[in-house]
């Protein structure tokens, strides 16, 4: 079991592409692990986390196919996190042969945007029309909050995030034979009804990736900066959510506060966590 991590970047990528900070110009300059990609997850090769808008590129970047995704869990609809037109380029219309039926799961928030811009980018035809199963080879999945289901060989249970209250921004644990894993992105500090969720949640997690767009020297807003990973990943070891050996990792990281790969690496390392990078591969016990 592996999990791969296809972009690291809150929403405007890092470098920005249009951006002379001094964080921007020294990650153009080290490159490797600097330049980060919006953020999306691939669990083994059959498992999406957000459908974002940077993984064709970073599938055929970092050589991992797509071409086995069979789920999709999306975490919210923000637009570094869901570009709707892969759901009209994967489709048989655009000749795509031999990709398998892609199951689409997304909060009640998440599928109402999605079928928005879906209308918008595919007239007459909308995400719930039902014939959509066929002209795009998808099925949509409305899931909620504290919501646990079954998907292939997974465990999958929602969680709510401390997000875009107008989108039921959704977190999600994944599990299978012996493994488990947390991905916490986007969100501020958890809520005590997530709290509660992971304490009721079987087994503790393996690998725990949290939302890291605020640099050290940042607070908190919409979102987790360094301090509340170090306070979320030292209450999650407190509380036993965590393996003996798990790994922490940051994602979702700004080129506002957050320097450069190196530079935040080891700060993470002085911290106890570390810092995920575009490509990144982790491998998990079978
Ligand atoms: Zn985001
Ligand atoms: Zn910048
Ligand atoms: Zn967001």
């Amino acid at each position: 079991m592996e999990v791969t991590f296809l972009g690291t970047a809150a929403a405007n990528a890092y470098p920005e592409a249009f951006c002379r900070c001094v964080n921007c110009e020294r990650a153009r300059a080290l490159g490797g692990p600097s330049l980060r990609k919006r953020s999306a997850l691939l669990v083994n090769d059959d498992l999406l986390i957000d459908l974002g808008p940077d993984v064709m590129t970073a599938s055929n970047l970092h050589r991992c196919p797509l071409t086995e995704v069979r789920y999709c869990l999306q975490t919210h609809p923000h637009a570094d996190h869901l570009d709707t037109s892969h759901l009209l380029s994967r489709s048989p219309g655009y000749g795509v042969v031999g990709a398998p039926r892609l199951h689409f799961y997304g909060s009640a928030g998440t599928l109402r945007v999605a079928a928005e811009r879906l209308r918008r980018d595919c007239a007459p035809h909308t995400l719930f029309d039902p014939e959509i199963g066929e002209r795009l080879n998808l099925e949509i999945h409305q899931v909620e909050a504290l919501q646990s289901f079954h998907i292939g060989e997974y465990q999958v249970t929602a969680f709510p995030a401390n997000h875009d209250p107008a989108v039921d921004p959704l977190l999600y644990a994944v599990s299978g034979r012996g493994w488990s894993i947390f991905y916490g992105v986007d969100t501020a500090s958890l809520p005590e009804a997530a709290w509660q969720a992971l304490w009721r949640h079987k087994g503790a997690f393996d690998v725990v990736v949290l939302d890291h767009t605020y640099g050290p020297e940042e607070t908190e807003s919409d979102h987790l900066s360094a301090r509340q990973v170090v306070e979320h990943m030292n209450r999650m070891r407190e509380e036993g959510l965590l393996e003996d050996r798990a790994r922490v990792f940051a994602t979702h990281i700004a080129h506002e506060g957050n320097p450069p790969h190196p530079e935040l690496a080891s700060f993470a390392a002085d911290h106890g966590y570390e810092v995920a990078y575009d490509g990144l591969r982790v491998k998990l016990r079978d």
